[in-house]
């Protein structure tokens, strides 16, 4: 059966169904550019200097940053986003995106295996086919294997059918790396509309997985900086976004760790943290204050996303991705 979404943009299709109900103000194009270690299959790879400027007239969604963890779809029923988790204990997730990165990366793995620290990876699918032995070094490694689409384009803009190649892609990718079939989606800069979330959740068995903590650090590209930032941001149930591409994101890995250590914070991976969400109100009882910058024209700023975990947290079960023939 042909959606009719194929049609038609999901931009087009939210304007219908949201864009009255959600403030159009912030536009989620919080992530830095990946840049990937091949030449990108289909779309090209924006730069950080060139990112899909998204205008105002196609806004990728309304991306309300406190739709994190806001069941959609089917009323009070399942969450499908997290852009943090409510525990009871005090662990929180560190996430590193956009690679593997050829040195970065097997850097990083080393520190985080020193510490006997678990981490999270939303690996962009082109660098995955690149360095898959990269890839099957982080799963043995115990830490979680996710999916960053497979070029790093702005879905929130795109069509279903492209959507779902970036997605399927990808997928399959991971698995052909390491077995692995993810569960865990981070839409890149962020830009996924509720509705694509529903679909990705339905389609994929995924959950969309934001962040409540940004240190910038593909912005700033200073590791006493990014240390700084998520030590003061980070609290039980977060969800921090790194970028593992970024030499000095790996440098300040270290300091992080022991910061958070001091202050009492364990470390899971993301489906381990969402597997202990309590759900409900996240402490705030709607959108968590954390927004540190305002977007701007041209998507390079981030507007930080806030949590609301809305109903109780089910992690979505994987399934297997169905090729829909092409
Ligand atoms: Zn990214």
């Amino acid at each position: 059966m042909k959606r009719d979404l194929n049609s038609a943009p999901f931009v087009s299709r939210l304007s219908q169904a949201f864009v009255c109900a959600v403030s159009l103000s912030v536009l989620c194009a919080q992530e830095p550019v990946v840049q990937p270690a091949v030449v990108p299959v289909q779309a090209p790879v924006p730069t950080n200097e060139a990112l899909p400027a998204p205008s105002a007239v196609a806004l990728p969604a309304p991306e309300t940053p406190g739709t994190g963890g806001v069941a959609v779809g089917g009323g009070a029923a399942k969450k499908t986003s997290y852009s943090r988790c409510k525990v009871d204990g005090r662990q929180v997730a560190l996430t590193f995106d956009d690679g593997p990165h050829a040195t970065n990366t097997p850097r990083l793995l080393d520190l985080l295996k020193e510490r006997n620290v678990k981490a999270t990876f939303f690996m962009v699918g082109t660098n995955v086919e690149a360095y898959p032995e990269i890839v099957k070094r982080i799963v043995s490694e115990g830490h979680e294997v996710a999916s960053h689409s497979l070029t790093h384009p702005n879905l929130g803009k795109m069509a279903e059918g492209s959507v779902t190649e970036q997605l399927e892609r990808t997928h399959r990718a991971i698995k052909a790396a390491c077995g692995v079939d993810v569960v865990s989606f981070r839409p890149p800069y962020g830009s996924f509309t509720v509705t694509q979330r529903a679909w990705a959740a339905s389609r994929f068995g995924y959950r969309t997985i934001l962040w409540d903590v940004d240190p910038l650090d593909w912005k700033v590209r200073d590791s006493a900086k990014v240390e700084a930032e998520i030590l003061r941001g980070t609290t039980p149930g977060s969800i921090v976004l790194m970028h593992d591409i970024h030499k000095t994101t790996v440098d300040a890995v270290p300091a992080v760790i022991k910061g958070l250590s001091e202050k009492g914070l364990e470390f899971v991976t993301v489906s381990a943290l969402i597997s202990m969400d309590q759900g409900g109100d996240s402490g705030s009882g709607g959108a968590a204050p954390t927004s540190k910058s305002s977007p701007k024209a041209g998507g390079k700023s981030v507007s930080e996303s806030k949590s609301k975990p809305g109903s109780s947290g089910k992690i979505p079960k994987a399934v297997e991705v169905k090729p829909k023939g092409k």
